[in-house]
């Protein structure tokens, strides 16, 4: 409890953008963020007031910051399930729990637990061997998909192999007890979706309109909002889906889940759980009555949900890449991006820009979905590239 306030504060383990966005929402709820980052540049440090060094793989680090929170998140899925227990064990509240969270930090664990729901999934399976990865592309037909279970972000850490042989190419050893591997059946999808879900300790569950997801190069580069053409039936299904993983699960705070969308009658099948406020819903900030990054607060703080209503018929979000340096510097391109688009509206993280990294989004709301969606394409092409 903040004495100042009366409030109870909330730790969060990481400093990133995820941390720095929901910062900008504890502070609307009269809280202020606690923060565990690495370093003094971590995108959260620059704007929260109490913030705290260390290493997530730290215990003594988490147990030290965790004095004083009256409940701990996560603004990544990498700290160890071993130490969430071992702070759990010591009274800490921590949300969410290591249990659920292992279904978001090991692909393996997260397709095992799916598959034993009996929720739609890729043909997959372990594989311990390129004898195991033929015999596995023999059944289900080549290109297979080959994941790490753990520590892939962004694409990395998924391959698509034509052959059993190209697993030693890509410099994957199956034998490397340090390196688990996955492999799925590539599923032939018409697009990629996501819903958020939010879960409170008392039960209360609150989910958003389905979205589209738009990648290139295994980077998620826009989301639309709601998702166009989707048939209202396949979007309940979704949304129940998503509700039925975060009670399965027993997840607290903010669940995404990453669908793929398959031809004709087949439907959904998941692909990814995130259990943080996600990049799939950084168009709520604008885009819904309330946010992902406050209703991730109210869940994780037991406090009833909020509406997740949108606020626009429709709403696009574009992710702001690292692009070339152009010779124009970003305060400028801010200039002539709010000069020609004022409704446009901007999220930079505070990172160092380098290629390809994200260093914020755009968000544009409006009526008619092609123009919006111009509008923030043109609005982070802008940012990225200086025209
Ligand atoms: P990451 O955790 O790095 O985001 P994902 O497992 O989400 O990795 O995979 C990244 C992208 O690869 C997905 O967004 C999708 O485009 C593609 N992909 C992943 N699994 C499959 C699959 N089984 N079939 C077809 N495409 C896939």
């Amino acid at each position: 409890m903040d004495t100042r306030t009366g409030l109870p504060v909330v730790g969060m383990v990481g400093g990133g953008q995820l941390a720095r966005m929901t910062h900008q929402a504890a502070i609307a709820l009269g809280q202020s963020l606690r923060v565990l980052a690495r370093t003094p540049e971590d995108g959260a440090a620059l704007v929260a007031a109490d913030v705290q060094y260390g290493e997530h793989t730290d215990l003594a680090a988490l147990r030290t910051f965790a004095k004083g929170c009256d409940v701990v998140t996560f603004d990544h899925e990498q700290v160890p399930g071993e130490h969430i227990r071992a702070l759990a064990a010591d009274g800490v509240r921590l949300y969410p729990g290591a249990d659920a969270l292992r279904c978001a930090q090991d692909k393996a664990v997260m397709r095992q637990r799916l598959t034993e729901l009996g929720a739609p999934v890729p043909r997959w399976q372990r594989i311990g061997s390129v004898d195991e990865l033929a015999a596995f592309g023999a059944e289900v037909g080549w290109p297979v998909v080959v994941k790490a279970a753990r520590g892939g972000y962004d694409g990395r850490g998924v391959w698509l192999l034509d052959t059993p042989d190209e697993l030693a190419a890509v410099g994957l050893e199956p034998a490397d007890p340090a390196v688990e591997l996955i492999a799925e059946e590539r599923v032939k999808l018409v697009r990629e979706l996501a819903v958020q879900v939010a879960r409170s300790p008392f039960g209360q569950l609150a989910v958003y309109p389905v979205v589209e997801t738009v990648q290139r190069d295994g980077i998620c580069v826009e989301v639309l909002a709601p998702a166009p053409a989707l048939p209202q039936s396949r979007a309940l299904a979704a949304q129940q889906l998503a509700i039925d993983l975060a009670s399965a699960l027993d997840v607290v705070g903010l669940l995404a889940v990453e669908l793929f969308e398959v031809p004709g009658g087949g439907g959904l099948v998941v692909n990814e759980l995130a259990m943080r406020p996600h990049n799939s819903g950084h168009w709520t900030i604008e885009g819904a009555r309330t946010s992902q990054f406050e209703q991730h607060l109210r869940a994780v703080l037991d406090y009833p949900m909020g509406d997740t209503g949108l606020t626009a018929p429709a709403v696009v979000m574009a992710n702001v890449l690292g692009g070339a340096d152009g010779g124009m510097g970003i305060d400028e391109r801010l200039h002539h991006l709010f000069a020609t688009d004022p409704g446009a509206k901007v999220h930079l993280y505070g990172k160092q820009v380098r290629p390809g990294r994200k260093i914020g989004h755009v968000t544009v709301l409006g009526e008619d979905l092609a123009d919006v969606r111009n509008r923030a394409a043109r609005a982070a092409r802008w940012l990225q590239e200086g025209r």
